[in-house]
């Protein structure tokens, strides 16, 4: 049996209906069929306001974002696909935190439904750090059908690994 490794903490059957299409050629149809767009957000200056509009929309009191860049040194392979980050700086004499959120490169050339909802996983994390039931309630009201997304982009990354 293949190990789906980005699909690894789904439960047996939905592992078993990735397999079947992988196995009958046709992952690439399926994410074709329902994702077929790119977003053009393409920089990272565009990727700053891409994320600020997300938190003005639903986490105005969350704290400011300092800063959003593509990251082509995430490691996926260690299942970070997104960084948030508070560094802590002095800056004139004070301890300043600055908030930072850095995507994985990857998410350039993917749809646009993919990068809003990494992007809405990472801005979730300044209110909740860990992968609670409050963290995906979160994710749920900021981006409707986000569990849907979280698994479909699951399998978009095992079909990028595959030898195309
Ligand atoms: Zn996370």
């Amino acid at each position: 049996m293949t190990p789906l490794k980005y699909l690894q903490a789904y439960p047996a059957h939905l592992q078993e209906q990735v397999r079947k299409l992988l196995a009958e050629g046709r992952l690439g149809e399926y994410l074709h069929q329902r994702y077929p767009g790119r977003h053009d957000v393409q920089s990272d200056k565009a990727l700053y306001s891409y994320a600020l509009e997300l938190k003005q929309e639903h986490l105005r009191n969350a704290p400011n974002l300092d800063k959003v860049l593509y990251d082509n040194r995430l490691d996926l392979t260690h299942r970070a696909l997104g960084l948030h980050t508070a560094v802590s700086r002095v800056q004139g004499g004070k301890l300043k935190a600055k908030k930072e959120i850095r995507i994985a490169s990857l998410f350039k050339e993917a749809a646009p439904q993919f990068l809003r909802m990494i992007v809405v996983h990472e801005l979730a994390h300044f209110k909740e750090s860990d992968h609670n039931k409050a963290f995906y309630k979160l994710c749920e009201h900021m981006q409707p059908g986000y569990h849907q997304l979280e698994f479909d982009l699951r399998i978009y990354l095992t079909w990028r690994d595959l030898p195309q």
